[in-house]
């Protein structure tokens, strides 16, 4: 078993293939700033962009390096909606704020669009997200739920597909049928949140890497966000940090917990490649413990399966997801692997994610699971927004239902392992 790594796996096919970016210094020394953001993933890199737009100073303090955590190692793909389906979100919040929800999902995609236009960032983006149900039944809940989406929500595009085309467009014939979400996506994960670091720098953000916040508190100056050999004064503080942060909020640590997932790249596919996902979209199937894949730029299956609940990683990454991959694909069992990796994600105990307003000026967003390349950078934006009084979005956001793991931070794992083991073992039986 590995540690956790910090920085840039050098494992990951993302950072062989990242586009260049400035290695920024560590926080030295004593500084002031109006903001003080903590984690360069997505969240905190949106909302570090928006605050330097409106020519708010800002600094932001990431442990390891621009995109290190789950925003540079993930899988990349763009999933339509929040994170919970419309269907939980009437029950959970009522129709009214489900409704709103849903509009500024819809916003956050064209938001993640403009960014990706706007600042021309070289991230592979392409359409096509397609959803594979891996057991016969539910083919009348997809068909219900493109009814759902299309009469209630005014949203078209989503198709079904039955078994033999989809056999047909993925190259395998272990699914029974499932959705085409025509609005979803992929991209490459690390380039674009590198391309929104060299955002958020070239409008005037302020980026420490290395720079581990070890505490923050309340002083007569402000706030006082303490690292290894500095300081940082500021009048507001946005804590990011998704799976990473610990020890900076008790309320963050007993809501959000550490999950850790992984992905594997195949040799480029050659010839093969035209056979496996010929529209060239993002998949996920139906698992609880999600299969997601799609291909690389340059031909390769990227694949993401496996995951596990505790703060180390297999020794063997590669075994561990080539399993998987070799249950979907097994006619890929002679192809090698190149490139394996882990990254570690936030969830909540009901997968619905944690915003809030901690304290007076200190908000924070996290526990997004596997929904963060379109909200996060969204989520980040609203909490700078909320930094300069706007306070709508976050409003909305904290009404989502995100209750304390049982047990609080001490006790969470055992309860948490147990849970999610049971779950992962349903998709075996
Ligand atoms: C393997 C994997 C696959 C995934 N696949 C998908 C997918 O296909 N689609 C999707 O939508 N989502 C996916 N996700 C989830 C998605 O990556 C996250 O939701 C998203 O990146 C969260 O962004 P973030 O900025 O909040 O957190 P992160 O990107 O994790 O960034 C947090 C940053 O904060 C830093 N930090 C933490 N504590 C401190 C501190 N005390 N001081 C300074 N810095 C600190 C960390 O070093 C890190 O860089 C996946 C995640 C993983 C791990």
């Amino acid at each position: 078993m590995a540690a956790r790594n910090q920085g840039h796996p050098s494992t990951s096919w993302y950072a062989q293939t990242a586009n260049p970016f400035p290695d920024l210094t560590s926080l030295k020394g004593d500084h002031r700033t109006e903001v003080c953001i903590i984690g360069a993933g997505y969240t905190g890199l949106g909302a570090a962009l928006r605050l330097a737009e409106q020519g708010v100073p800002t600094i932001v303090l990431e442990e390891a390096q621009v995109g290190s955590g789950a925003s540079g190692r993930n899988g990349g793909q763009i999933h339509t909606g929040q994170r919970r389906d419309q269907n939980w979100l009437e029950q959970a919040v009522g129709p009214d704020d489900a409704m709103a929800l849903w509009s500024l999902a819809q916003d956050a995609k064209a938001h993640l669009h403009d960014l990706i236009t706007h600042h021309a960032i070289a991230c592979d983006l392409k359409p096509g997200m397609i959803h594979a149900r891996h057991r016969s039944q539910g083919a009348d809940q997809d068909l219900a739920w493109r009814d759902h989406m299309a009469e209630r929500y005014g949203y078209g595009q989503i198709r079904l597909i039955e078994k033999d085309a989809l056999a047909d467009e993925l190259g395998t014939d272990v699914y029974f049928g499932g959705t085409v979400d025509e609005g979803g996506g992929h991209l490459h994960p690390l380039n674009f949140a590198l391309g929104l670091g060299q955002a958020a720098l070239k409008t005037g953000a302020q980026i420490f890497e290395r720079s581990r916040a070890l505490s923050w508190r309340k002083t007569a100056r402000g706030m006082e966000v303490t690292t290894q050999e500095g300081t940082v004064i500021c009048q507001r503080l946005i804590l990011t940090g998704d799976g990473y942060i610990d020890g900076l909020s008790s309320q963050i640590d007993a809501r959000v917990m550490p999950i850790n997932n992984f992905i594997l790249a195949t040799a480029p596919l050659g010839d093969l490649a035209d056979e496996i996902i010929r529209s060239d979209a993002a998949v996920a199937d139906s698992r609880f413990v999600i299969n997601y894949f799609r291909k690389s730029s340059d031909g390769r299956l990227l694949f993401g399966g496996g995951e596990n609940y505790w703060p180390w990683f297999p020794s063997d990454i590669s075994g561990f997801v080539q399993r998987h991959m070799l249950r979907v694909y097994p006619r890929l069992a002679a192809v090698p692997i190149t490139h394996a990796w882990g990254g570690t994600l936030g969830i909540t105990m009901t997968r619905a994610p944690y915003v809030k307003a901690l304290a007076p000026g200190v908000v924070a967003a996290a526990g997004y699971s596997g929904q963060g390349v379109m909200l996060a950078p969204y989520f980040g934006r609203l909490l700078a927004e909320a930094s300069l009084g706007e306070m709508s979005g976050l409003d909305l956001l904290s009404r989502l239902p995100t209750p304390p793991f049982p047990g609080g931070k001490l006790l969470r794992w055992p309860a948490l392992v147990a849970g999610l083991s049971w779950y992962a073992l349903r998709d075996r039986l």
